[in-house]
């Protein structure tokens, strides 16, 4: 049974559960027992990615939703519960039915309770509460996931590191909220700013982010500066921005091929929007300049 289980794709068990499933558009969505509101829910928005973005049933991008209770998520993802994440292996993302049972919810609420006065205090002006913060940003990392799922398949970006891919799948994410729900946007920039300044490094550069990633509230930290720089670069370069990725660094047959020293990538994200060196440089500072 374990060699089975291990020659299975993730898709694969996530059909052996058995679990009632929808098709909308370029999406198939999977569901436990009793969560099919969440899982149209998370249908909608993510649908709603998908015609934004142009992307079109059967043109090599279709991707499958698993939005899983706590028992389906353990009998079929390697991750802690609610750690949201895509695996290209069966094109699927992973998403927690309970989010407030999740590991990424629970993660934000630690480092937004943790935040100084004046950055949360903000938070709960726009969000109701620091759980309404955590809410906001860990419900829209399902777009982010989509980021990841449509970055070499539909924009034909091939990441040249994991720091980039993240990063990219932000950018997926910012564009569509930028356009189509801005308030939404608001809120998930000054949560993640309110975490950007609320965590002590431990990962003191990019570098090191690619030799290991971090994980928990470092991890939090770093998708945080990622949005950050979506901001900045956004302001700049907006829409065109992933168009332009995909010329500089163009998906090819393998992974392995994609891949470039840190320098190198800065050196082209520099030439197409100032600032990424300087960002760089600045990812192991202490939060507020200190
Ligand atoms: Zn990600």
């Amino acid at each position: 049974m374990g060699t089975a289980t291990a020659q299975r794709s993730r898709l694969e068990s996530v059909q052996a559960l058995g679990l009632a499933s929808f098709q909308r558009g370029a999406l198939t969505v999977y569901f436990s027992r009793d969560r099919e509101s969440r899982a149209e829910g998370v249908a909608t928005l993510l649908a709603d990615v998908a015609t934004f973005y142009g992307v079109a049933r059967g043109q090599g991008a279709d991707t499958n939703v698993a939005v899983l209770d706590e028992s389906d998520w353990e009998a079929t993802f390697d991750l802690p519960y609610g750690l949201s994440a895509y695996r290209g292996d069966g094109a699927i993302v992973f998403l927690p039915a309970d989010l407030e049972a999740g590991a990424i919810f629970r993660v934000l609420v630690d480092g937004l309770e943790a935040s100084a006065p004046e950055v949360s205090s903000q938070v709960r002006a726009e969000c109701g509460s620091l759980r309404g913060g955590a809410r906001e940003l860990a419900d829209l990392v399902a777009v982010h996931e989509l980021g990841h799922a449509y970055q070499r398949r539909h924009f034909g970006i091939g990441p040249p590191s994991q720091w980039f891919n993240e990063l990219v799948a932000w950018y997926v994410a910012y564009e569509y909220l930028a356009a189509r729900a801005p308030e939404s946007l608001r809120k998930v920039v000054i949560v993640n700013r309110a975490l950007a300044k609320s965590m002590r490094p431990t990962t003191p550069s990019l570098d090191e982010f690619e030799r290991s990633v971090p994980t928990g509230r470092e991890y939090a930290r770093f998708q945080a500066l990622f949005v950050a720089r979506c901001h900045d670069v956004h302001r700049a370069r907006g829409a065109r921005f992933l168009g332009e990725l995909a010329r500089e660094f163009p998906r090819v047959a393998t992974r392995d091929q994609e891949r470039l020293e840190n320098a190198e990538i800065l050196r082209r994200l520099e030439r197409l929007s100032l600032g990424f060196e300087e960002w760089a440089r600045r990812v192991g500072d202490l939060p507020g300049g200190e």
